[in-house]
């Protein structure tokens, strides 16, 4: 590739409004320009990484017998129904109604839409297992998309399904994807573990996700030092309180003016303020909109995780004058939860934050409710979820024992690029799929199934990779392998021929080289090289020829070396 003939427009100033290096480096090295709030154009230069990592993702899903399909975006109301998920999902779901009224949503997600293919399709036992799989855009309605392409609305996700007539089937091609995505993470060069997840929305038996391993992430991780053990704590914690409705019960034993602190509210319901409460707010109104200058009740919301917001009817709390009024916009920002928890507190116009992010200053709040069965009313659990399978590890700290008995836990942050689910049968049962067994008599096969954040992947491995100068790509990511920057192009035709040659025999013999002919300053030139992170430059200039040498420089290398040609495609190889 000749860079004077491709669109490359890297900027030297750093954007203002990027919060992580990632999405930083994407915007500066010119891979991304937002189009509007979590939606990305990806330029050539970011096509061309995502396009690797697609790669590497498709071979390995095709050497482990994933066969490739693809799914519309758009899908009916109707097919979503079948699952109760048009409503389940929640906000993240994107609803549209096209000329004829008809609803749809786009597809933040394909159960429903590979149930429908498979129940038309495949009518035997003998036919399984398969695995079909897609690699195409998702949308999910995030309510606080940030940082680039790591938290967008409109993303590539990886998805595939599969279908079993038992068990056991399903488990193995659950190890199968589980060692697919071990070799798919490690080809692409990323640090990164596999951890105990929940089942989350999608809802099943066992699920495993894969996090690359990042300071940035936005989950709290927890693993043994001498074992197997890993898990992800924000999420076992958003679904260990497997107390659920036994708290609502208790909470109705509360009468007004009860006196219970946050304290015991959070005991009550299974929850440990101290650990799991990410950020307080307390809400005020009464439920139908009015300000509680009129009177009313008041909401505790605890932010626990990304995940849950509990809403709790509070008795009058005193001080509140003194507090200004929060928006809505501004509440919702605060709390930075997902839409399908929040949807109460949608409701709950005006709001009022009275509490910082301290949960101490709780404790001086006397909570209480004032009808019997009322105080819950609008307690959203968000999810339906079966009681998690792992161990209760919401309040472990870095050097606590390991559940499993093995040495002692570390924390660490994870950025969540892949996640394995063994489904069961839930959607086959909700959609009617069945296939002929053995005996010829109908059964619901059993599903599994795996995605991985395709253009999540990009930003994570940016994370991971990049110096005050720029991005390093992982080997298996870069751009392209090698720049070959000519100095003078226009002025010596002989540096600009023995590049040519260079950069066409590169490409020849399978290296992906790019040629830098733009005619920038040198200085310009390797700034940009730089930046977009490629993995080797040689530099061809009119002393290196007269030396017969080119001058070589890894980009994880402070220095650059003189090289014959032989030396030169040796380092490179
Ligand atoms: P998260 O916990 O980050 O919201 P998720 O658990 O909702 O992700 P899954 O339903 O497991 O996501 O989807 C499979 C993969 O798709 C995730 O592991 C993640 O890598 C990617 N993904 C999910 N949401 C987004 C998003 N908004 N932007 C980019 N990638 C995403
Ligand atoms: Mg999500
Ligand atoms: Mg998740
Ligand atoms: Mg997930």
């Amino acid at each position: 590739m000749r860079l004077s003939q491709f669109h490359l427009r890297t900027e030297k100033e750093t954007p203002a409004d990027a919060e992580i290096v990632s999405h930083k480096l994407m915007l500066k090295a010119g891979m991304i320009r937002k189009l509007a709030a979590g939606l990305y154009t990806w330029s050539p230069l970011g096509l061309r990484v995502l396009r690797k990592v697609e790669a590497v993702v498709r071979e390995e899903m095709n050497r482990a017998g994933a066969i490739e399909m693809a799914m519309p975006s758009v899908q009916p109301r109707e097919l979503w129904e079948e699952t109760g998920r048009w409503a389940k999902f929640g906000p993240q779901l994107l609803k549209i109604r096209d000329r004829k009224e008809q609803e749809y949503c786009f597809t933040p997600t394909a159960e429903e839409a590979v149930t429908d293919f498979f129940r038309q399709e495949v009518a035997s036992y003998k036919q399984l297992p398969v695995n079909f799989y897609q690699i195409t855009s998702k949308f999910r309605d995030e309510i606080r998309p940030r940082f680039g392409v790591m938290r967008a609305r409109e993303f590539i996700m990886k998805d595939a399904y599969s279908f079993h007539a038992d068990d056991e089937s399903l488990h193995a091609q659950y190890r199968t994807m589980y060692d697919t995505y071990t070799r798919i993470f490690t080809r692409l060069g990323l640090k990164f573990r596999a951890v105990a997840a929940d089942t989350g929305a999608i809802g099943g038996s066992a699920s495993h996700e894969f996090h690359v391993l990042a300071d940035s992430g936005e989950d709290a991780l927890a693993f043994s030092e001498t074992s197997d053990y890993a898990a992800n704590v924000e999420l076992a914690e958003a679904v260990s309180p497997g107390a659920r409705p036994a708290a609502s019960e208790a909470l109705r034993d509360i009468e007004t003016p009860a006196q219970k602190t946050c304290e015991d509210v959070a005991a009550l319901m299974g929850i440990s303020l101290a650990r799991t409460v990410k950020s307080v707010a307390i809400m005020a109104g009464d439920g139908d909109g009015n300000l509680p200058e009129k009177g009313g009740q008041f909401v505790l919301a605890l932010v626990r995780g990304d995940h849950s917001v509990n809403e709790i009817k509070l008795a009058k709390l005193p001080g509140l004058a003194d507090y200004r009024l929060a928006t809505e916009a501004e509440i919702l920002e605060y709390l930075g939860s997902e839409p399908g928890f929040l949807g109460p507190l949608h409701a709950q116009k005006p709001i009022r934050v009275i509490a910082d992010r301290s949960v101490a200053a709780l404790a001086d709040f006397v909570v209480g409710a004032n009808k019997p069965g009322f105080h819950i009313a609008g307690v959203n659990w968000g999810r339906d979820l079966p009681e998690p399978e792992t161990a209760d590890i919401r309040n472990v700290v870095e050097g606590d024992p390991s559940p499993d008995g093995n040495g002692s836990l570390r924390m660490a942050r994870g950025i969540e690029v892949g996640h394995v689910f063994a489904l069961g049968r839930k959607y086959s049962e909700a959609m009617k799929c069945t296939v002929l067994d053995g005996n010829g008599k109908a059964v619901h096969p059993a599903m599994g199934c795996y995605g991985i954040g395709v253009s999540r992947i990009v930003a994570a491995a940016i994370e991971q990779n990049h110096d005050d100068a720029g991005i390093r790509w992982p080997q298996a990511m870069a751009p392209w392998q090698v720049a070959v920057c000519v100095i003078n192009p226009k002025s010596d035709p002989a540096v600009a021929e023995a590049a040519e040659t260079l950069h066409a025999e590169l490409n020849a013999a399978g290296i992906d080289t790019a040629l830098d002919d733009r005619g920038l300053r040198p200085g310009a030139m390797f700034a940009d090289i730089e930046l977009i992170g490629i993995p080797h430059r040689v530099v061809v200039s009119g002393r290196g020829l007269e030396a017969g040498t080119f001058e070589y420089r890894a980009r994880s290398s402070a220095e650059a070396e003189n090289l014959d040609r032989a030396a030169l495609l040796a380092r490179i190889a």
